[in-house]
Formats: C-alpha cells, structure tokens, sequence
C-alpha cells in the first residue's frame, strides 16, 4: 500500500538489497531527497512530500531493510553508515545524476544524512541538508567525551538528562528483545501510542510494514552507536550549509545536543518548533515551508534564508502571524517585531492607512511577505469575512495576536450602555471573534499554533474609574486561560499579556465617560502627559509578546507595576482595593 498518491517509482540494485524509490514532481526542478527515520518507512513523508510536489522534483525512498526495499543478509552489519552511503548514492546517480540534491533526514534518516553530508565521497552529490531529530553519531560522541573529561555540574546535568531519554537506545541493544516486542503486542500497539503521546493524526501511516522495519532496524543502532560513540570522526565537518530543525518537546533528544554545532557546521540555519518527535507528521505545513525556503536560498546562492535575522529568527522565520490593531502602539510594534524575526506578518486594523504604514515597514524590517486588511474586529461578519480571505490568500495563521482595543475611563455611573458595548465590544468580542474564526482554524489544521490575547493589568487591579475596560480586560484573561486549558492537548497555547502603563495612543483616544467635551480633552491631555512621562514604550510589550510564545507562557505582565499588582493581588489583596478606591491623577 502506498501514500504517495501520484508517486512514480523505481527500484535501485545497490550492495545486495533493491531499493524501492518514490518520485513526484517535475525532474527538471531541483531535486529534494527526504529520508526516512526509525521506525518508519518512505511514507512518514507523504504529508511534506505532497506540500513540496509543486516546486521540486522530491525523492523518497525505503532505507534498507524497511518498507519495501529488501533487507540485507545477514542483517548483522548490513546496515553500517558505510553501507548506507552506498545506498544513498546509488540512489542519487539514479534519479539526478548531473545535479546535487538537497536532502532531508528526520530521526535515523537525519543521523545518516549527517554521515553523507561529512564524508569526503559525496562531496558535489549534495547542496543542502535538513536536519531534523537526528544528530550526528559523531559530534554526539565528541559532546559526550567533552563532558566526561571536562565535567561541570551543568555538562554533567545535560549528560544524564540526554542518557535518561535514550532508554530505548539501550533496549534496542538487547538481542531478540527488540524483533519480538515488534513483531508482536509493540507493533500493534504503535499506531495507537503514536497518536496518543505523539498527537500524529490518524490515517494511513503507519504502514502495514512497521513490526518488519523496526525488527530490522534495531540493526541501525547495534551496527553503529557503539561504535561511533566510542571513537566518533575527528574530521566530522559538513561540506554543505545545514538547516537544523529542533522540536523542542522531543522526549528523544535533547536540544543541548546541538549547543556546539556551529564547530562543524561553518553555515548553519538554526529553527525551533514547538513540537515532539514526529514532526513529519505532526507539523507538515512548517516543515516544507522551511525546506522550501533553504532550499530556494541555497539555490539562488543565498546560503541563509531571506527569512529572519533577529533574535527570535530560529523560532518564528517563515511561519504567519495574524495582529490586530496593528495600526499603532503595541500591535505595530508587535508586528514589527515578528517581521524582524522574518515572519509573514497581516497586519489588521480599522485604521486602514495605519495597517498599510505597519505592513510596508514589516516589509523593510525583514518579513518576507506583509499585508494590510481594514476590518473593525468588533463586527462579526468583517471578521468572518476575513478569516475565509486570509485562509484561502495566505494559508492557516500560525501565531495570532488579538491585540486591537480602546480605552475607557469613567465612573460606573458615567459609564452608559453604549459606553458599555462599544468597550465590551471591541475588546472582549474582537477577541471571541478572532479566537473562534482563526483559532477555529489553527484547530482544524491539526498542527499547533498559538494565540496571544493582549489584556491589561487592569484585568486584575481594580480601579474605581474603570468598571468598563477592567472588566473588559478580566474577561478576556479568563478566555485565555480556558482556551489554553481546552487547546492545550492540540499544540496551540494561549498567551494573555497584561501591561501596566505604556506609552501609546491609545490615551489621545480613549474616552472619559462623564466628563463634557471639555473636560474630557483636558482628561486626555493630562493622560497623555502621564503616560509620556512613565514612557514604557510599545516595543518592550512586543518582546515579551514573542517571548510568551516562544516560551508558551500563560499569564504575563509587563511593567514593573504590572508585575507587582499581580503579586498584591495573590498576597495582599485587600491593600490593592484600598488602591482601587484612590481617585486616579486622570
Ligand atoms: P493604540 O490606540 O496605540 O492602538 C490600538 C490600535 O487598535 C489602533 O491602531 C486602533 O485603530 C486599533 N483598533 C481599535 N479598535 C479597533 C477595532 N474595533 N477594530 C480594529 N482595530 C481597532 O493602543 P495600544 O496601547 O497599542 O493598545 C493595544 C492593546 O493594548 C489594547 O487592547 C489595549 O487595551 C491594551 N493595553 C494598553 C495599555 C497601554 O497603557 N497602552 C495598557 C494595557 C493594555
């Protein structure tokens, strides 16, 4: 059975065994060889493979011994790096016999692509490599002999944390265990545990050839791991540029491993997920975004991607991220700051000169694509609206950021119903709405996401003049911690983002209920004046917005006196509503 709808496919006589190879797409395009991991076969890829069809001439193939390529005999050395490089050759003179390939390996598949891309043999066979959830066995064996000969209490932490998750390592090892668990109750069991720790979707992977390639695969790491650990190359440098995808909830391998890459990787991408092993499967959409872009660099001569330059490039390069009210202050600037670590950015305002200014400079400042849409996020129907247009245009948002709001002071009794709606909604339902719409999305799409929802200190910090817009704010800190409880087992975390005084526009609009005409600008000039004064500025509130994604963090204040409200309010809340009854300066 196969996956690979439309798949062409060969086989390779190589070394004894024939290797069954799958082809799509155009041969004359540039030619991207994805190789398989353990316990896997071709297949695990058709997911990327039929998102990278349309651009490239993509190469899949059975590593010996699994899917349908035939095993060697006897097993026993039958799979060394040696023997696979043969294989990988012969693969390559077949299917692209004048031109380098660009390869890609997930798990064994990246171990032994690390072999082929640092071995003098292959040199002018390959351009590129991806590397994904597969180290080197040699820059494993120097990480570890350093930290054995120089151990520091850190070095000696990581050594016994990367030892804790390779248990299975030592299993595999152990003779007969292995081929029996497979064959038998592991094997059935696989595709069930797969789906349940590793969230992989269901279908037709795996294939029906799993016991068979994980019983011969254990023959990868007794054929190797030993031996390389023990006396790993010393001339182990790649000959190639290298994209290093990490997924930072890999329960296989630690993402210290690659601390020292840059020692034999003289051009080297780094990117981080924020997902487990089995990204293939689990994150297909980002996965062939990135190989698209190195690869398309790397042929137009451009080692690193046009993508991301900034702190937060590894993370965020290339995926798409959604802001609202991104007209002005904290949205520009969070826009900006997304652009600058090269993410396609769709900046949303009502202000429709605003959103156009922000996404001409995300363009300058590093994104490789940005777009403007004027919608008012507090009316259901332009929401909707644009979500169909920005999924059918631009694809599934992968960070959403709904930041649009406006301010709203006032006693409660100044405070009128259309005060009352107009805050409620634009700033609770232009939050709903963006959640369901492009959360509702991010679901579907199966593969992660997350979704920032900026609120306010005043979510927590009462105040006698701001009844409406607290209330407002507290709302949509509780959506958000429901949301990140209910989206949490599908890989999309929620952020709320909670800052305390900053310096934006957002005070020369603001209403002040109550107040005549007069006073109200009077009341607006003298906020202006504060908040200029404090002048905590927007980009600061944008940092720690990619740093609550990065670090898929729940509630964050930003300010000091944010921060400390939140302390008041856990351990002294009684002193934060003696606050609240102090009539503000504003
Ligand atoms: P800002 O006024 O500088 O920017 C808000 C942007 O949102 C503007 O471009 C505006 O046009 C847009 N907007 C307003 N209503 C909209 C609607 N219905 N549809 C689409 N766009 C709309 O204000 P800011 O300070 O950057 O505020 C951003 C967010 O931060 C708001 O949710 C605000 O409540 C929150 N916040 C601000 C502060 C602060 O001190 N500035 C403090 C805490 C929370």
């Amino acid at each position: 059975m196969t996956v690979l709808r439309g798949a062409r496919e060969r086989w390779v006589r190589t070394g004894g065994v024939e290797l069954c190879v799958a082809e799509l797409g155009d041969p004359g395009r540039p030619t991207v060889v994805l190789v398989h991991g353990y316990p896997d076969s071709k297949e695990v890829w058709s997911e990327v493979a039929a998102r990278l069809a349309g651009r490239f001439h993509v190469v899949l193939y059975d590593v010996r011994g699994h899917g349908r390529s035939t095993a060697p005999r006897p097993l026993r050395g039958g799979f060394t790096l040696e023997k696979l490089t043969d294989d990988f050759l012969a693969v390559v003179d077949a299917v692209s016999p004048g031109r380098p390939v660009h390869l890609v390996g997930h798990d064994w598949g990246s171990v032994q692509s690390w072999e082929f891309v640092t071995v003098r043999r292959t040199e002018g066979r390959v351009a590129s490599f991806t590397s994904i959830s597969g180290p080197s066995l040699d820059h494993f064996g120097h990480w570890i002999d350093k930290r054995l000969k120089r151990p520091t209490p850190r070095r000696v932490g990581q050594l016994l944390g990367q030892g804790a998750k390779s248990w299975y390592v030592y299993l595999l090892h152990t003779p007969g265990l292995p081929e029996r668990a497979w064959r038998g109750p592991l094997g059935k069991a696989w595709p069930r545990l797969l789906e349940r720790f590793e969230r992989t979707p269901r279908g037709a992977y795996p294939t029906g050839s799993l016991p068979e390639d994980a019983a011969h695969g254990a023959w990868l790491y007794r054929d190797n791991v030993r031996a390389r650990l023990r006396r790993p190359r010393a001339d182990a440098y790649a000959h190639v540029p290298v994209q290093l995808v990490t997924p930072l909830g890999d329960v296989f391998l630690s993402e210290k491993l690659y601390d020292e890459l840059e020692r034999w990787v003289p051009r080297l991408t780094r990117r981080t997920l924020n997902a487990r092993h089995w990204v293939p499967r689990t994150r297909p959409d980002q996965l062939a975004a990135w190989i698209d872009d190195f690869v398309t660099g790397v042929e137009d001569g451009r080692t690193a991607p046009v993508a991301g330059s900034g702190r937060h490039a590894e993370r965020f390069g290339g995926q798409l991220v959604l802001v609202t009210g991104a007209g002005s202050g904290i949205g520009r600037a969070t826009a900006y700051a997304f652009a600058e670590a090269g993410a396609r950015v769709i900046a949303v305002d009502r202000d429709a000169e605003g959103a156009a200014r922000t996404a001409g400079t995300a363009r300058l400042l590093g994104a490789p694509a940005a777009w403007a849409e004027t919608v008012d996020v507090s009316d259901e129907r332009q929401m909707e609206e644009l979500a169909e247009r920005v999924a059918a245009a631009y694809g599934v948002v992968d960070v959403l950021v709904n930041n649009a709001g406006i301010g709203l002071s006032g006693s409660f009794f100044d405070t009128t119903p259309e005060d009352w709606r107009k805050v409620l909604d634009v700033n609770l339902w232009g939050v709903i709405h963006g959640c369901r719409l492009f959360g509702g999305q991010m679901a579907a799409r199966g593969q992660g996401g997350h979704i920032v929802n900026v609120a306010s200190a005043a979510a927590y910090q009462p105040s006698r003049v701001l009844a409406a817009y607290g209330t407002s704010k507290a709302a949509v800190l509780m959506l958000s911690e429901c949301l990140r409880a209910e989206l949490a087992g599908q890989g999309i975390g929620v952020s709320a983002i909670c800052p305390g005084l900053v310096n934006t526009n957002i005070t020369a609009t603001a209403r002040f209920a109550g107040a005549e005409a007069e006073e109200e600008l009077r009341r607006q000039k003298r906020a202006v004046r504060l908040y200029g004064l404090r002048n905590y500025p927007p980009e600061k509130v944008a940092d720690a917005v990619l740093r609550a994604v990065a670090r898929n963090e729940a509630v964050v204040p930003v300010t000091p006196e944010a921060r400390g409200a939140r302390v008041l309010a856990r351990v002294a809340p009684g002193l934060l509503r003696g606050l609240a009854r102090v009539r503000p300066p504003v």
